[in-house]
């Protein structure tokens, strides 16, 4: 039990990563406020981590709206007296090549996948420092900063920016006590990884010829990565992005 007493954040936690996250951090003893946009995607992972005897709550709240990501912050601080562990992963994906992606969709992907990274960090990194410290991890991409990917230029650049943010805010930041680091995971066993009509079984036989460990990395060895830099374990990782793709990369 490596988080008792604790109180951890997870954004977009309705579902894949951020779901088996919030189940991982609570089997660890934290208390987890589950945080995204449905909220009977929230519940659902509320219930998957009671029944795994672990305690969280749901908090609605939109990661592109300042108003709403500040209350988050302040509300989850408010009712369970602390905010140790912040997993800033709500993410979407658009993929078009640049000349076809459409202004909604890029001015989409900067809000969620950019500026609610850092507006979950502004609030996160405000308390914790008044608090005396905590732990940032926030989710970038395999193919943002690391690997080649063509068809995909908006996406890949968010996810880019997410790694300089993590760097530049670590740095600003670790002698507040407040450890930052990033997760780019490669291909992983959710619904965002599917390509446009491509089925599980489909996405099984691509990747077993393109990915060097011939497979999706399933939620929990994401998570594995993600609680140990949650962890003090990894106490003097500061400022990293820490990939985790089956090789893809190496
Ligand atoms: P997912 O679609 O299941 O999870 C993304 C979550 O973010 C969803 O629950 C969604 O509702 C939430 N979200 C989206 N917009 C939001 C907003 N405005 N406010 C609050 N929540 C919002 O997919 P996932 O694979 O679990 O993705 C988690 C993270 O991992 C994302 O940042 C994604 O970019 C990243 N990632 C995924 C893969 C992959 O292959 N699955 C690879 C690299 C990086």
């Amino acid at each position: 039990m490596e988080f008792v007493d604790q109180v951890a954040l997870v954004t977009g936690g309705g579902s894949g990563i951020g779901r088996a996250a919030a189940v991982a951090l609570a089997a660890q003893g934290a208390t987890v406020v589950v945080a995204g946009r449905r909220a009977a995607s929230l519940d659902e992972t509320v219930a998957a981590v009671e029944a795994a005897g672990g305690t969280a709550y749901a908090h609605r709240a939109d990661v592109t709206v300042a108003d709403e990501v500040a209350d988050l912050i302040s509300a989850t601080v408010t009712r369970h007296g602390r905010l140790d562990i912040a997993f800033n992963n709500a993410g979407i994906l658009a993929a078009a090549p640049l000349a076809d992606l459409d202004p909604v969709d890029w001015d989409r992907l900067v809000a969620v996948n950019l500026t609610g990274v850092f507006l979950a960090m502004k609030h996160e990194i405000a308390h914790m420092r008044s608090a005396g410290g905590g732990v940032i991890v926030n989710t970038a991409s395999n193919i943002g900063a690391h690997q080649r990917r063509a068809g995909m230029a908006g996406y890949v650049a968010t996810k880019a920016a997410v790694s300089a943010l993590t760097r530049g805010a670590a740095l600003d930041h670790i002698g507040d006590g407040v450890r930052i680091n990033a997760i780019s995971p490669g291909p992983t066993e959710t619904t965002m990884s599917l390509r446009p009509g491509e089925s599980e079984a489909d996405r099984a036989r691509r990747l077993a010829e393109v990915n060097p460990s011939g497979r999706a990395a399933t939620v929990d060895e994401i998570v594995a990565a993600v609680l140990w830099l949650c962890s003090p374990r990894s106490s003097y990782v500061v400022g990293h992005d820490l990939v985790v793709d089956g090789g893809a990369t190496a």
